[in-house]
């Protein structure tokens, strides 16, 4: 982005994003008239009010997505397809504008809110490819009495839940798939940054999304509202995308209707570096894995294992680099740091390192809040972490990195796997068979090899243990949205 951003500017912007519910092809006010008011986190001022869904909206949206269901089902998949390549393009067209909304309302740096309109959009086109690719197959039964026919159908109306986190890729990662496979939805977007959905929701129905495909209900009150939608037989699938602990509760919810699934929850990620890795492209893919997002990402390096070889070293140029990082809000051409989300998550990260501290851990830099306005938190190392610190098992979801060493691969890959998250680890070895036994030791859904970032929406993304179930993104992608049929003929021959 190369203009300046002026406060008219963001004006301008904020007046184009709708306010309402987006309910059967409208936009509305909310039953109770309820709005609820969306802060800048670099200011603490408020960006916009918009309508604050209840549990009558909720229904009202899953009534708008049944009704549309059917017919959307029989729609050809090559249309499907066009509809989500048209928004592709124009949310590529919009990327500044995208990119600004997600500064103002998450916090993130222009430039890394630029990365995600392009990794967001990216999903648009991903799933339009494979809207056409929904394969099933014919064969002939083992006995050669019958023939199998297996087909795929779209699972139904489906309820998405996403965070705050990454506003547009979150939420891209979802209906992108579900809208290739015939879904109809309701979106429960975060109540911290509900405004990119707004305006990408308004892209969709101006792509061509009939009435009552995509339905959005931002809400102050996401259990009250969505919990009846989660016990009603017409809904078919719930994809969310949060918190363990929250996760945990749904799956809970969603066992009493036997509900389809799928969880991409909280990681608690290792970043290995061995004593043969190339020790500055470790640090660069550190910076990544732990300072995109401000740390506020399910994939952020969580604990650096660094062999007691290099950790020295490791630790020295890793906190210098981190020592350069600027805070500041989003807007400004400088910021490589954004503000925490929130008084609270700026709060937890600090307690964090507080804790490591008084155990015995030792601050390279950072350890502190940032003075003035919004919610910055200086970037920081920590070295000498002591095992039993909550910062090596606690998602810190900030922009601080704990270091802790090993001296054998097996006792790096025992920390590894000490957790009940298993979202993805990153290994930094030039030994290639050495990155290969990692990958088949680690229990994780994913490995960054040599890499500080994973995330494509063309690899499957996801987790096993409490990180999650279910994969988005890649092949398997769209298959969250399907149902196998299978339908047996009889023997062709045999009258
Ligand atoms: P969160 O508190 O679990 O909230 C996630 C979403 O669930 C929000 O839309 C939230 O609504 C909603 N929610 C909360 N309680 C609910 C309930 N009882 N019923 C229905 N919906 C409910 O998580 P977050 O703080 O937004 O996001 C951070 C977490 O997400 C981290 O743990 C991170 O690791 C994880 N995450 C995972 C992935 C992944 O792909 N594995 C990706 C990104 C983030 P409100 O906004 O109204 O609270």
């Amino acid at each position: 982005m190369t203009e300046a951003i002026t406060a008219e500017r963001e004006k301008a912007l904020l007046a184009t994003v709708p306010t309402g519910l987006l309910i059967g092809g409208e936009w509305r006010p909310a039953a109770s008239g309820k709005t609820f008011e969306v802060e800048d986190p670099a200011t603490g001022k408020v960006l916009l009010s918009i309508a604050d869904a209840g549990p009558e909206d909720g229904m009202a949206a899953l009534d708008a997505a049944a009704a549309a269901q059917e017919e959307w089902a029989k729609v050809p998949p090559r249309e499907r397809g066009e509809i989500l390549r048209r928004a592709f393009e124009m949310v590529t067209e919009r990327a500044d504008d995208f990119a600004l909304l997600m500064t103002m309302e998450m916090g993130k740096p222009l430039a890394e809110a630029r990365g995600e309109v392009t990794y967001g959009a990216e999903f648009l086109r991903w799933f339009s490819e494979e809207a056409v690719r929904a394969f099933g197959r014919y064969s002939v039964s083992p006995d050669g009495k019958s023939r199998l026919l297996v087909t795929k159908k779209p699972v139904g109306p489906c309820l998405l839940i996403t965070p705050w986190n990454f506003p547009l890729a979150m939420a891209t990662r979802k209906i992108a798939p579900a809208v290739a496979a015939g879904c109809t939805m309701v979106l429960k977007s975060a109540n911290l940054t509900p405004l990119t959905s707004q305006l990408f929701a308004q892209i969709m129905l101006d792509a061509g999304l009939p009435a009552g495909v995509l339905n959005v209900i931002p809400t102050s009150t996401a259990g009250e509202t969505t919990g009846p939608l989660i016990q009603d037989p017409r809904l078919r699938k719930l994809s969310f995308t949060g918190s363990t602990p929250v996760g945990r509760s749904l799956l809970a919810d969603a066992a009493k209707t036997v509900l389809r699934t799928s969880m991409e929850l909280g990681g608690n990620a290792p970043f290995i570096v061995f004593e043969d890795a190339d020790v500055d492209a470790a640090v660069a893919g550190a910076m990544v894995a732990k300072l995109r997002n401000m740390g506020e990402a399910c994939t952020a390096a969580n604990r650096f294992i660094v062999h007691e070889s290099v950790a020295e070293e490791f630790g020295a140029k890793f906190a210098e680099k981190v020592g350069q990082a600027v805070t500041a809000r989003g807007t400004e051409a400088t910021s490589t740091i954004g503000p925490l989300i929130d008084a609270k998550s700026r709060n937890k990260v600090h307690e964090l390192v507080t804790d490591a501290v008084s155990a015995g851990a030792k601050v390279l830099v950072g350890g502190e809040p940032a003075e003035g306005e919004g919610y910055f938190y200086k970037p920081t190392v920590l070295s000498e972490v002591p095992a039993e610190s909550r910062i090596l098992s606690e998602e810190i979801f900030g922009p601080v990195a704990p270091i802790v060493t090993f001296g054998t691969e097996a006792e790096a890959v025992r920390l590894a796997n000490s957790t009940e998250y298993g979202l993805v680890a990153y290994v930094f070895t030039k030994d290639l068979n050495r990155g290969l036994r990692m990958g088949e030791q680690l229990e994780t859904g994913m490995l960054g090899l040599n890499a500080g970032v994973v995330s494509n929406a063309a690899a499957p993304f996801g987790g096993v243990k409490q990180s999650g179930l279910g994969r988005e993104g890649g092949l398997e992608g769209i298959e969250e949205y399907l149902y196998t049929q299978y339908i047996g003929i009889a023997d062709p021959y045999a009258s």
